[in-house]
């Protein structure tokens, strides 16, 4: 897969200089960020990339698991993440935000018997008040 300081693209996705700018600022990215932001900063380092290739970078990094949606007080987000099951705790003051291995989803036995449906995968995010903030 294509990789960039550890984000990595779908197989077979060419690593433009567009989509590398926009890997660059995700990288250095703390907490929670909306394509708006990831493209402000992004345009500084390439000033042909547009926004709609932000959103299409981004959407490639949810993909693969290095990016996933989460929802903030200021409206729909992402947040830099790697593969595997884990959720996040957002905090609504500072905007941080931290994984936990932590998780009360139903099992896939449980929802079969109960709705009749097969999970593939699930959306946990926890929002609330960091340790810093308390
Ligand atoms: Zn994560
Ligand atoms: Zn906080
Ligand atoms: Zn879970």
């Amino acid at each position: 897969m294509p990789e960039h300081r550890g984000l990595e693209l779908p197989p077979r996705t060419r690593l433009t200089p567009q989509r590398r700018a926009v890997l660059d600022v995700v990288a250095d990215h703390p907490g929670a960020f909306t394509a708006l932001d990831i493209f402000e900063r992004a345009r500084r380092k390439h000033r042909g990339l547009g926004l709609a290739t932000t959103y299409r970078t981004i959407e490639l990094l949810r993909r693969t698991g290095y990016a996933r949606p989460l929802s903030t007080r200021d409206g729909p987000a992402y947040v830099r993440c790697a593969p595997g099951h884990h959720h996040h705790l957002v905090c609504l003051t500072c905007g941080g935000v931290e994984d936990t291995k932590l998780c009360a989803a139903p099992s896939a036995a449980e929802l079969r018997r109960r709705h009749g449906f097969s999970p593939e995968t699930h959306e946990v995010g926890i929002y609330g008040t960091c340790r810093n903030c308390a």
